[in-house]
């Protein structure tokens, strides 16, 4: 009896020192908004100011905000990718246009370039025939 006693205040003792160690040097030097104590901060759910009921209002409050924000945040990314969809759609437009642009110049371009042909193959027949015609 005497001894299960003992080693159960010595395994509390070593849990105690490991909590201790465990905290970080920056967590024991912040100071409690809330109840003012030295070593959690204002979240921490261990802190005996916790569940009062402002606190928990304010927690409310701030969890409420961060979900407008959310909101707005989805929102506007739903407003850019939109506006992107709206431009993507316009330059392809803008490319379909450019492209027909190009095959119907290049089609004047063909057909100049064929009439050229023609037309020096008319010269080049018409002096062959009189070419003939002199000798
Ligand atoms: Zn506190």
């Amino acid at each position: 009896m005497m001894m299960s006693l003992t080693l159960q205040g010595s395994a509390d003792e070593e849990k105690k020192t490991m909590d201790k160690s465990s905290v970080s040097p920056v967590v024991k030097s912040v100071r409690c908004g809330n109840c003012k104590e030295l070593g959690h901060p204002r979240t921490h759910s261990g802190c005996p100011y916790y569940y009062r009921q402002s606190e928990v209002e304010r927690r409310q409050a701030k969890a409420s905000e961060n979900l407008k924000r959310r909101v707005e945040r989805a929102k506007e990314n739903e407003d850019a990718l939109e506006l992107l969809t709206r431009s993507e759609q316009i330059l392809k437009d803008r490319k379909q246009t450019m492209l027909a642009q190009i095959r119907a110049e290049a089609e004047k371009v063909e057909e100049e370039f064929n009439d050229q042909i023609r037309q020096l193959n008319q010269v080049v027949k018409r002096r062959e025939k009189r070419k003939k015609k002199t000798t």
